[in-house]
């Protein structure tokens, strides 16, 4: 087993300033696990009811993405997420959440889930989290993802799942809630002084950074003249980032240099259509392509400064 997710798999209601969408799949598992099955073999590990039908299930098939452990309660309903957007497209308002089948929800993972080799533990209750890396054991690297409702009601939770976790995936917002510090570069020392020993700092529009306790390595987001729905855009980064790590023999920091640059072009498809829909139906070239284009855009040659007079 290569790669494993434990997440949500959610239906969504969304409505952005260009368009309305009254449920669609979604869910930090499905995003993730959508974006990460063009890199390695995903399997999920969730919880759905009996509303989740054929054809969600069929999204799952056609990207080989193992869901033997995907549960299902058939006297349940799928959990519910409804979010608004305006203008500034990297807030996300949450204008409801229904728990449903995720309320008594008690990940259990299969034997060959456990041999997984990378980890990770998407945006679900931190406790559930935690006890996901713990039938893990022998993980090569486990990551997290949270947001900021976990972080308001279950901070020691989150801080206790934060000790036990690699790498940390973290929004620059979340990152500053967490901690109280304003400055992104402290706060993102403060969290790596807990465990992770690498973090990931999304900055939506603006890019993401690569931080640890002596490095720091950042990239642009690709330039796009129309977002429509950035819903899941931090799980598909975060499914190109560890899909392509997991594709990877070694785990140093050059491969994860490279991961933030897949993360990135992942999320980039992601947003420009609603949902799942433009990931879904991505090619090896289409990512390619976009992948080489990020060359220039972090190139430029060294002249040296002279003193003008
Ligand atoms: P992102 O835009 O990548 O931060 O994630 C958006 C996805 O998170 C949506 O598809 C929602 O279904 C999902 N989501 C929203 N709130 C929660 C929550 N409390 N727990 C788990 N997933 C959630």
């Amino acid at each position: 087993m290569s790669l494993l997710v434990v997440g949500s798999v959610a239906f969504d209601e969304v409505e952005t300033p260009f368009g309305k969408c009254d449920k669609m799949l979604g869910g930090s598992g499905s995003h993730f696990s959508i974006s990460a099955s063009y890199f390695t073999d995903v399997s999920l590990v969730a919880v759905v009811g009996g509303d989740f039908g054929p054809d969600e299930q069929k999204v799952f098939d056609d990207h080989g993405i193992n869901t033997n452990d995907l549960e299902r309660i058939s006297e349940g309903q799928t959990f519910r997420w409804r979010g608004r957007y305006e203008y500034d497209l990297n807030v996300a308002h949450t204008l409801d959440t229904q728990l449903n089948v995720v309320a008594d929800f008690k990940p259990k993972l299969s034997e060959s889930a456990k041999q997984s080799r990378l980890v990770f533990l998407g945006n679900i209750q931190p406790d559930l989290q935690r006890e996901v890396r713990e039938q893990v054991p022998n993980a090569e690297l486990v990551a997290l993802d949270t947001m900021n409702l976990w972080i308001d009601i279950t901070r020691e939770a989150l801080q206790r799942t934060i000790e036990v976790v690699d790498v940390m995936i973290i929004n620059d917002a979340e990152a500053r809630q967490l901690t109280g510090i304003p400055n992104l570069i402290k706060a993102a020392h403060k969290i790596l002084s807990w465990g992770p020993r690498a973090l990931v700092v999304k900055r939506g529009e603006y890019g993401a950074a690569l931080v640890t306790s002596d490095t720091y390595f950042a990239i642009p987001a690709y330039p796009l003249e129309s977002v429509f729905d950035p819903t899941g855009a931090g799980d598909t980064f975060a499914g190109g980032f560890m899909g392509y790590l997991a594709s990877q023999e070694k785990l140093d920091d050059a491969a994860m240099r490279r991961a933030m640059i897949f993360g990135s072009v992942m999320a980039s498809f992601n947003v420009e259509e609603f949902g799942t829909e433009r990931v879904r139906r991505l090619t090896p070239a289409e990512i390619n392509q976009r992948f080489s284009a990020f060359k220039p855009m972090k190139h430029s040659e060294e002249i040296p400064f002279r003193r003008k007079r």
